[in-house]
């Protein structure tokens, strides 16, 4: 089953060569002319096809199956925006071209910034961050100018509840900033009376995300944001997943001043394979002198202007939607989340028991309890019936918990597919439960050791 490296089947004499040797040698300066060939494997062209056709066979994508992959919006992404991005006009372009030779470009880049503000109810954006963890990390540089710039120095922390992304922590911590967590109260949204106990003078600002990361709307948004700006703090909202509201409602109406967008999870930029992000960041007037581009600019956090290509296809699926069929994107990703909740919520318990936004949590303690099947089983059993698994154990408040994400692109018939296999694997994990522990067996590899996998990668063979 397993498939050799290149450098494993090159043979001394094979190759694809295009050029002939004798002219590529001869245009190119002699003080240029490598002295030694290059180690590079010897392959013929077909050979070489197929070991890249054998490759993506054991990749899985949204074009393989279902993929309801929490807090990742892992759905379909119209070609029609592949086209886009890939015109001439946008990929023959040099950064450092004169301004006057690419002003269709800087058009796409204010037309962009002009949608993207009107949709989160901001009123002024970079391109620049290449990921959502880069803005926030920027935004909260931003935040840090404000406060610097009003001569306010005793606001050290970020208050953020438990419920939310791990950049969050991690990216309050590289600016220097001491992370207050707020719990969740028994509804899985902010404890207000927590948020209010913490909120005070040395309050930087709060991150949050809503709908949170347990997939619900918080109703006391705007009570929140308002215990935060009483203490003169900043509200931050993580907007990496605008799947459930696009069109719906704005951040900039709950009281948010700065905030990020994941363009590669809503906007229409495939993601997974840690391919090239964009994580604008906007801001209200207040905070505009401080973005990167901006009089009194946090300095330059990425070269030139970010990850042009993402945007253009962002803008692309703008277009081809209109306001109003984001707004019916939306709806869509929220319907297809309940349906599927619904039609689980006998087995997989909702964590919390209330309709849901674009994603839900459910909790699986009951079936390790009884039968000794793990959440991680059944994400693996899933593997062997086609089906990406669902995100799993986060958020961290959830013991054995998965995260349904089943996006707005999914018909009702994958979604009861999706639930009928779900059905089946549950009955075979009372069943049978060794045979769940045993998953994956129709994969090249079974359970790789996860932690040394990160930790200590072997690269090379
Ligand atoms: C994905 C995600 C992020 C981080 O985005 P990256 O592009 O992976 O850096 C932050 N917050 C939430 C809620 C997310 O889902």
């Amino acid at each position: 089953m397993s498939v050799q490296l290149l450098f494993e089947k090159s043979m001394p004499g094979r190759g694809t060569a295009y050029l002939p040797q004798k002219s590529a040698k001869t245009m190119l300066p002699a003080n240029l002319v490598r002295g030694e060939k290059p180690r590079l494997p010897e392959i013929g062209e077909a050979e070489l096809a197929r070991h890249y056709s054998a490759l993506e066979r054991r990749t899985f994508g949204v074009n393989n199956g279902f993929y309801p992959l929490g807090s990742c919006t892992m759905k379909y992404n119209p070609r029609l925006n592949e086209e886009a991005a890939a015109l001439p006009g946008f990929t023959g372009i040099h950064p450092l071209q004169p301004a006057h030779t690419v002003q269709g470009c800087l058009d796409v880049l204010q037309e962009a910034e002009g949608m993207l503000n009107e949709l989160t109810g901001m009123d002024g954006m970079t391109f620049l961050p290449a990921a959502g963890a880069h803005g926030e990390w920027t935004g909260l540089l931003m935040i840090q100018a404000y406060h610097r710039a009003r001569g306010d120095k005793g606001r050290t922390k970020i208050l953020i509840p438990d419920s939310a992304h791990g950049t969050n922590p991690a990216s309050a911590t590289m600016c220097g900033y001491a992370v207050t967590t707020i719990p969740s109260d028994k509804n899985g949204c902010v404890d207000i009376d927590a948020l209010r106990a913490a909120a005070g003078p040395d309050t930087a600002g709060l991150m949050l995300t809503n709908p949170n990361t347990l997939g619900l709307f918080d109703p006391n948004i705007l009570e929140i944001t308002r215990i935060v700006h009483e203490a003169d703090g900043l509200c931050y909202y993580d907007g990496a997943n605008l799947n459930a509201i696009m069109g719906v409602t704005r951040p900039g109406d709950m009281g948010f001043d700065v905030i990020h967008l994941n363009l590669h999870k809503t906007f229409s930029t495939p993601h997974g394979g840690g391919g090239p992000g964009s994580g604008p960041t906007g801001c209200k007037a207040a905070l505009l002198p401080y973005l990167p581009q901006g009089p009194d600019s946090i300095g330059r956090i990425k070269m030139f202007h970010g990850n042009f290509l993402v945007v253009v296809r962002a803008l692309a699926y703008l277009y081809s939607l209109g306001g109003d069929g984001l707004a019916e994107a939306s709806r869509h990703a929220v319907l297809n989340a309940n349906y599927l909740m619904h039609r689980l919520r006998d087995i997989f318990s909702p964590a919390y028991d209330t309709p849901c936004m674009h994603e839900f949590v459910c909790s699986l303690a009951e079936l390790k309890r009884d039968a000794g099947v793990s959440a991680m089983d059944v994400a693996k059993a899933m593997i062997d019936e086609g089906m990406h698994p669902p995100t799993m154990y986060f958020p961290l408040i959830v013991p054995e918990a998965l995260m349904f994400e089943p996006t707005e692109t999914e018909t009702r018939e994958t979604l009861d597919r999706a639930a009928d296999t779900l059905r089946a694997i549950y009955a075979r994990a009372l069943a049978d439960p060794q045979s769940l522990r045993d998953a994956p067996v129709r994969t090249p590899i079974g359970r790789p050791d996860e932690v040394s996998a990160a930790r200590s990668p072997r690269l090379r063979g």
